[in-house]
């Protein structure tokens, strides 16, 4: 049997999973993660709302449930945990499909100051990820300014401006829940560098922000017809064009009057956080204007936005593995079709899917065919691989270790904590939103059992 290792369990993950078993009846699958939970972004990314995206883990649960497929959580590769090296001579092959970690900086003076969070952090904290913490974001704050007109920056700002009946519903940590429900925030700005025409936000998200209760949504359309597309949009790709046509209605829209108001602004690129009684008081930006080649130039005219509480929602990034060549300007691996490539030199049995190999682009489907040409690289490079002899049962070699993996009875655990802290508090299943909660209830039910 050929034995890899697929380190993350998010959807690039489980997808190298499904592939490798649906496609050579000889493959066992370790998928191996950090945290004691599965699913990666489907679970701490996609916003709780969104039931319909999230409930695609039901799809990435028959994967890791397969019988030649086990989850093993709980476990760190890298620094601290098990190193990488171990990993490759313990498995034939190991697939790294562990996102990109981190968050795009602006690079701009106040950026740090309290109050301005990357909007990944925000997404983390109501997500529930164990590693976030409680920052008080929406304490004390009336106006709000999301940098960035992607689909994470629709997230927040839907997120902000979602009352308590609507939150109430999901998965959301309670803790989380009382901040957001008691939440003063009555305006939300939402800012793009460039033009309606080049936002990377998609439709069906675009859309969604109009439709939210008690709130009013407006876009200046004085600020959309800067944009040379705006007047004819027929040119442009059908997602572009839609969400010009989406915006071109809500410009024409009359002002209503509500409790809460979002505000799409564009051609604005922000310089400066500014500060006022020793945290964000507001973001200046500079006006800018097309540059006829798609990018936009400054025009040295400022305008200040009111804002208590920043989120910089400007793209993800990868992060270095230990022993894994990286290139730091695309924040990627360098792969020839999912193959690591080492001085531009196939590493035999290493390989890469989903962000880490292409970058923090697409939507969770798009890691289905990436998923699929990493592992038909590794499946051609199968016959040499399997010649490699390995040493025991890999489980067996984590205990000998000292790391007992959170196992899928584990994992069956938390999901049945969960389920039970939503019914004592009169809601459906809620996160558990710390480590400890989800050790002990892993541990509660014998997730140590010999597999
Ligand atoms: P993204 O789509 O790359 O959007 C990043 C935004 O930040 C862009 O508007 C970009 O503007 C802006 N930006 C970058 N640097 C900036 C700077 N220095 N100053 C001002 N603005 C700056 O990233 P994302 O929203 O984090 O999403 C990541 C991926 O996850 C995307 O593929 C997204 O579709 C996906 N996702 C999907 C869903 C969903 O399907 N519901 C939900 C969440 C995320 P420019 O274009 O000018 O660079």
């Amino acid at each position: 049997m050929l034995r890899v290792a697929v380190v993350g369990s998010g959807p690039s993950g489980v997808y190298t999973a499904q592939n490798l078993v649906q496609l050579d009846s000889g493959v066992l699958v370790d998928v191996l993660d950090r945290l004691p939970c599965p699913y990666g972004l489907v679970r701490y990314g996609v916003a709780p709302d969104h039931e319909k995206i999230k409930s695609l883990q039901n799809n990435l649960r028959t994967v890791l449930e397969h019988e030649r497929v086990r989850f093993l959580g709980g476990i760190q590769v890298g620094p601290g945990g098990l190193p990488a090296a171990r990993l490759r001579e313990w498995y034939h092959a190991v697939v790294y499909c562990v996102g990109a970690a981190t968050d795009r900086h602006l690079g701009i003076p106040g950026e740090d100051l309290p109050g301005s969070w990357s909007a990944t952090q925000f997404v983390s904290w109501y997500s529930a990820h164990p590693d976030s913490a409680d920052d008080g974001f929406v304490r004390d704050a009336r106006s709000a300014v999301v940098i960035g007109v992607g689909n994470v920056a629709v997230d927040v700002t839907r997120m902000l401006a979602r009352g308590p009946a609507e939150l109430s519903p999901t998965d959301m940590p309670q803790a989380a829940l009382s901040s957001l429900a008691a939440s003063r925030v009555s305006a939300i700005h939402m800012v793009g560098r460039r033009g309606p025409s080049q936002a990377r936000f998609t439709t069906k998200e675009l859309r969604e922000l109009g439709g939210l209760p008690d709130t009013e949504l407006a876009v200046d359309p004085a600020e959309l017809a800067m944009d040379p597309a705006y007047a004819d949009p027929s040119a442009l790709p059908a997602v572009q064009r839609r969400n010009v046509e989406v915006l071109r209605g809500w410009a024409q829209a009359p002002p209503e009057d509500a409790p809460r108001h979002i505000r799409l602004r564009f051609f604005l690129r922000p310089v400066e956080l500014l500060a006022e009684g020793g945290r964000v008081g507001a973001v200046r930006f500079e006006r800018t204007a097309p540059d006829g080649q798609g990018g936009v130039t400054g025009t040295g005219r400022y305008e200040d936005i009111e804002a208590q509480l920043v989120l910089r929602s400007v793209g993800y990034r990868g992060v270095p593995l230990e022993g894994l060549p990286f290139d730091a300007a695309s924040g990627t691996v360098p792969h020839l079709a999912g193959r690591v490539l080492r001085a531009g030199v196939v590493a035999p049995g290493e390989y890469v899917a989903g962000w880490i190999k292409r970058g923090p682009t697409g939507v969770i489907g798009t890691n289905r065919p990436c998923a699929k040409e990493t592992v038909l690289s590794l499946l051609e490079d199968a016959p040499a691989l399997v010649r490699k002899e390995l040493l025991e049962d890999p489980l067996t070699l984590l205990r000998r270790a000292g790391i007992e993996p959170v196992q899928w009875a584990g994992w069956q655990a938390i999901e049945r904590a969960e389920a039970a802290l939503g019914a004592s508090l009169g809601r459906s299943v809620v996160k558990l939103a710390d480590w400890e909660s989800l050790l002990t209830a892993a541990r509660a039910t014998g997730s140590q059992q010999a597999s």
